[in-house]
């Protein structure tokens, strides 16, 4: 059956939270990328995050009913982006329920919802629920009329606890049959097959036990409906398209570097993936960078450095040789501004921050891809599978190559690459940077925090530019802070501000000349960025 209806993806998520709204929830703004208060966690990953205060009772809830369209970030499908359905960061719709209503009704809002509101055919819809939960297939079968055997148990439709103990409980999926055409052809090809017949669109989580450290589960006095749709799968399915590229969140971001790199959409499988790749990862770079995600060597920052190099790479692959992500930037902020405000204001600055992360991995990409692609063939030649570990570990250290990326470098010519490896030189070289950090030694610690307490910490331009002029305000020698100082000497400078990026955990901080009115340092002197107070 045709799906009529040809909703946008705006009106979509407009339509889930009226919705939800006329049935007496609160709607609530979508939360930061970067969690608050949650240190275990890098990035949001689902709607309930910001409830999770609400129904632990920690904290009380603006209603007992809440609504929303949450970014979330899921680092851990960054290498299936590529597929018809999965991307790194997507809107959750979700509603909540803390304390109040329970099992029929999130399964009958569901149901009312897909089937009259977005109109999709009741006979492409498939609940699934744990095997153990005898509540759900109840409600199901008197809300929607699916027959017990129709309903599908899945081990898998399990939610919690997030941590050692705390909230848990079954949950139940809806899942849309795309057709046999997309399907495994297996016999018991069901919900829940890994093949892309049956696309997981809404997840409804019954939050009904308290699990204790030894495991051991007790009803919750108050229980709790968390539930989680992607607005770009059910875009997808609501505008009958074959994936989420398709829908009008990305076809248009598609098309554009289609364009650029004089090809189309939907012609060639590998150019289709790297457009993937790009549009994907630039709308996520474009909602990191706004939450205040900036790329580093750690953590969330990794991540978008991770990003960035990726869909560089991918760009390369497509032959694009010029910078384009402020473009890709620009595309996706014109595409979503209505919505998050946020983007439009910060327009200039996601722009830069993109442009100026791109030009940095241009200047080594070439030079590393080179001696990356040297490297396999000298391998391949010598009859090896993998990338020794070490030999990953300089193309990261010196040329900003992610681990992950050399996999995947690797993997296209059939290689591997020894992780465990990588991971022994990585700690190896920081052992050696924490025995002799040449920027700030044992004897000049106190001496720089001293001078940073009397003139603050240096503001940092590096996003605006790579060059400036800035004042001195401090320098150090073997742990004395000195008026002036003459070659040849170490000494440590400490600068108003500066645009060389400083990084820590051993990786190499930004490089660099300093010159002034008195002259630049003589020639062989590299000025490099030690660890940032
Ligand atoms: P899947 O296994 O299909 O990737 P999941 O079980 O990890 O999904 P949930 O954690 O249950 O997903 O998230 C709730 C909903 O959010 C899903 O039903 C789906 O619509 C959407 N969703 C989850 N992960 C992604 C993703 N990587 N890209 C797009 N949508 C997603
Ligand atoms: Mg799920």
């Amino acid at each position: 059956m045709s799906v009529e209806l040809k909703l946008t993806s705006t009106e979509i998520r407009a339509l889930f939270l009226d919705y939800f709204a006329s049935k007496g929830h609160l709607k609530v703004p979508s939360s930061s990328l970067i969690p608050r208060n949650d240190p275990t966690v890098l990035l949001t990953t689902a709607g309930m995050q910001q409830m999770i205060p609400y129904f632990l009772g920690r904290e009380v809830p603006p209603a007992l009913l809440l609504t929303s369209a949450q970014k979330c970030f899921r680092t851990t499908d960054i290498d299936k982006v590529g597929n018809e359905r999965t991307l790194t960061f997507f809107e959750m719709l979700g509603n909540f329920s803390v304390g109040q209503y329970f099992k029929r009704e999130a399964i009958g809002y569901a149901w009312e919802f897909l089937t009259q509101v977005v109109k999709l055919p009741a006979d492409r819809l498939y609940p699934t629920v744990h095997p153990e939960d005898d509540e759900a297939p109840v409600y199901w079968s008197e809300i929607a009329g699916f027959a017990d055997e129709a309903i599908v148990r899945l081990e898998d439709n399990w939610w919690g606890p997030p941590g050692a103990s705390g909230p848990c409980g079954p949950d139940s999926e809806i899942y849309y049959d795309r057709g046999e055409e997309h399907g495994c052809g297996r016999t018991d090809c069901k919900p829940g097959c890994e093949c892309e017949r049956y696309l997981e669109i809404w997840n409804l989580v019954f939050m009904q036990y308290y699990q204790d450290l030894e495991g051991k589960r007790t009803p919750l006095p108050k229980k709790n409906i968390d539930t989680g749709m992607g607005l770009e799968r059910l875009t997808m399915v609501v505008q009958g398209k074959e994936s989420v590229f398709d829908t009008d969140i990305f076809r248009s971001i598609i098309d554009r570097f289609a364009a650029l790199a004089n090809t189309r959409y939907g012609v060639n499988r590998q150019h289709d993936t790297s457009l993937r790749v790009i549009a994907d990862h630039g709308r996520a770079l474009v909602f990191l960078a706004a939450d205040g995600v900036l790329p580093s060597n750690e953590g969330r920052g990794y991540i978008f450095r991770r990003l960035l190099r990726r869909a560089v790479r991918h760009g390369k692959l497509l032959g694009l040789d010029k910078p384009f992500l402020a473009e890709a930037a620009d595309t996706v902020i014109n595409l979503m501004k209505d919505h998050y405000v946020e983007l439009s204001l910060q327009r200039d600055r996601i722009t830069e921050i993109l442009s100026l992360e791109e030009k940095k991995f241009n200047q080594t990409l070439n030079a590393g891809l080179n001696l990356l692609n040297t490297l396999i063939e000298d391998l391949k030649r010598q009859g090896h599978h993998a990338i020794p570990g070490e030999e990953a570990f300089k193309l990261y250290d010196t040329h900003g190559f992610p681990l992950e990326l050399t996999q995947e470098v690797a993997a296209e010519h059939g290689l591997s690459v020894d992780v465990s490896g990588f991971e022994e030189s990585m700690q190896r070289q920081q052992e050696r940077s924490r025995s002799t950090n040449v920027f700030v030694q044992g004897q000049d610690e106190q001496a720089l925090a001293d001078l940073l307490k009397r003139v603050g910490p240096s503001e940092f331009t590096g996003y605006q530019g790579i060059s400036g002029s800035s004042k001195v305000v401090g320098l150090i020698v073997d742990g004395v802070e000195v008026e002036s100082i003459s070659t040849p000497q170490r000494a440590l400078l400490v600068l108003d501000v500066t645009p060389f990026y400083a990084e820590s955990g051993g990786q190499i901080g930004d490089q660099g000349d300093i010159t002034g009115s008195g002259g630049r340092l003589p020639a062989g002197w590299r000025c490099s960025a030690g660890q940032r107070a």
